[in-house]
């Protein structure tokens, strides 16, 4: 391994995740904006023909940058009806922009490492991750070893680590819920079902929130998301955070039954929301 080069760590089901593409329900070519790095952009802009016109209507270069020209249902431009992506299916992969090549992968660099993971608003990301029981183990790119979450937190500092990971309903649940109402809402019908969980919790009406491996999962794959927040933040907020994400989770499994589709919901709203990670990390310091 190169001297002073961080260590490449990935989770040990990265390698396994395939995008589901016609077959995905909530396909990343709705509802998000997608920049437009300025390389793409060049080749865009070199098209010729009617893909020139096409990509013409497609663009809109602002103060921001470039980005797509979203439809009236907030869908890209090139996302066809069969849910397929037109610009893959003219010219193949390496004429996506980089974040769409690169979604729903992350990577950040912490300390010596460079912790690599795929994020759960993707439902594919969210069957993978509880397709498994154990504690969250990560692979070393450069030497094939792997190694536990709880170890990589041991070296990062964090105290208690085996027992951080374990997953323990939050005790309140009108403060988690009141936490969450702070964030800016990602729509309508995430504003709508906070209210109903709320008048279920303020009625009694929830029952005892789940636990055991399933939620432990959940609980360590955001806490490994989350990891770049424990210098800023601190590592009890993190793990404060991290529980109060999964216990909203369980509440809502609690309520309408299992579903992996309460998880990638929650990350879609929080966690690409800078903004909604700092609000509360700082509800929970
Ligand atoms: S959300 Fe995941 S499975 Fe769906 S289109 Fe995006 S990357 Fe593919």
């Amino acid at each position: 391994m190169e001297e002073g080069k961080p260590r490449h760590l990935q989770p040990d089901f990265y390698g396994r995740f395939r995008c589901r593409a016609s077959a995905c329900r909530h396909s990343c070519c709705k509802g998000w904006e997608i920049d437009i790095d300025e390389n793409t952009l060049e080749l865009y802009q070199n098209l010729s023909g009617s893909w020139k016109d096409k990509m013409d209507a497609a663009i809109v270069c602002d103060d921001s940058g470039a980005h797509f020209r979203l439809t009236e249902d907030e869908r890209c431009p090139f996302l066809r009806e069969d849910g397929l992506c037109e610009l893959i299916c003219a010219f193949g992969e390496d004429a996506l922009c980089d974040i769409c090549a690169l979604h729903p992968r992350f990577y950040e660099v912490v300390d010596s490492y460079e912790l690599a993971g795929l994020g759960l608003s993707c439902e594919a990301v969210c069957d993978l991750l509880l397709a498994e029981e154990g504690e969250l183990t990560l692979r070393c790119e450069e030497t094939g070893k792997k190694i536990t979450l709880s170890l990589l937190l041991k070296s990062l500092g964090c105290k208690n680590a085996e027992e951080a990971l374990r997953f323990i309903p939050a005790e309140d649940l009108s403060g988690m819920l009141l936490h969450l109402e702070r964030t800016e809402p990602i729509d309508e019908a995430w504003t709508e079902n906070l209210c109903r969980l709320r008048e279920a919790v303020k009625a009694g009406a929830v029952p005892a929130l789940p636990n055991g491996p399933r939620y432990d999962r959940m609980l360590q794959y955001i806490v490994y998301r989350s990891i770049e927040h424990a210098e800023s933040a601190g590592w009890p907020a993190v793990l404060c955070y991290a529980r109060e994400g999964v216990s909203f989770v369980a509440l809502q499994d609690a309520l309408c039954g299992e579903d992996p589709e309460h998880l990638r919901r929650w990350s879609e709203q929080i966690e690409y929301s800078t903004e909604n990670v700092d609000l509360l990390l700082n509800a929970v310091k």
